[in-house]
């Protein structure tokens, strides 16, 4: 079972690896966006550990709704509201249990992947966040490590796609031949998991 402590590790294994990989992500975001993808991601979760650390939630489900509401509060750009949307629509699945299953919080990721999909109007294969996510969350039945492997898998398998969705999609067939940032820190966050986990 995973308690509080654990939602707690992974928001902060998140934080470390974004921080981590800030460059990486505005150099991928500078190919085919607007240069700010590592920055913006790397203020929402330094705003994220700041309100773990001063409401100090002691539910899974708390966790992930007080992260999603800083993501949103915090970064400006799409994926702020996205991720947001992700953790916090994931949080309210989870409910108010102090432990939640793997198998709940699968579900819970799924019904966050939903929120995103139905906020941002994107499916698989155009070129987003999703198309790491929801290889992972499908994949989470089978454990960390192999939802890790599908989001790395998914955010690789962006590169020969075209951009459908956000700004990447003004570029048209020349958003072709890069991977896209948000996929890539979705990698992040669901390899974070892992580290939680250990
Ligand atoms: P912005 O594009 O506003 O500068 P970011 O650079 O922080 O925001 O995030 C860009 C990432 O957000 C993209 O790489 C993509 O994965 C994701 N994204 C953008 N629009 C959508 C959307 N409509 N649905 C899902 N993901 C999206
Ligand atoms: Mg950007
Ligand atoms: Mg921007």
């Amino acid at each position: 079972m995973l308690d509080a402590d654990f939602f707690r590790r992974w928001m902060t294994a998140t934080a470390a690896s974004v921080n981590r990989e800030a460059q990486r992500l505005t150099a991928l975001d500078a190919a085919i966006g607007d240069a700010d993808h590592g920055s913006n991601l790397q203020r929402g979760f330094t705003a994220v550990l700041a309100g773990l650390e001063k409401e100090a939630p002691d539910t899974p489900g708390a966790v992930l709704t007080l992260a999603g509401r800083r993501l949103i509060s915090t970064v400006g750009g799409a994926s702020g509201p996205l991720y947001g949307t992700l953790l916090r629509r994931a949080g309210k699945a989870l409910g108010d249990g102090a432990e939640v299953s793997e198998e709940q919080l699968a579900q819970a990721l799924r019904a966050g992947v939903d929120g995103v999909m139905a906020l941002g109007g994107a499916a698989l294969g155009d070129k987003t966040m999703i198309d790491a996510l929801s290889p992972a969350v499908d994949a989470l039945a089978d454990g960390f490590p192999a939802a890790r492997s599908a989001a790395e898998e998914g955010a690789v398998a962006t590169v020969p796609l075209q951009a459908r969705k956000g700004r990447a999609s003004y570029l048209g067939e020349r958003s072709i031949g890069h991977q896209d940032p948000g996929a890539t820190s979705s990698a992040l966050l669901i390899a974070a998991l892992e580290e939680a986990a250990a």
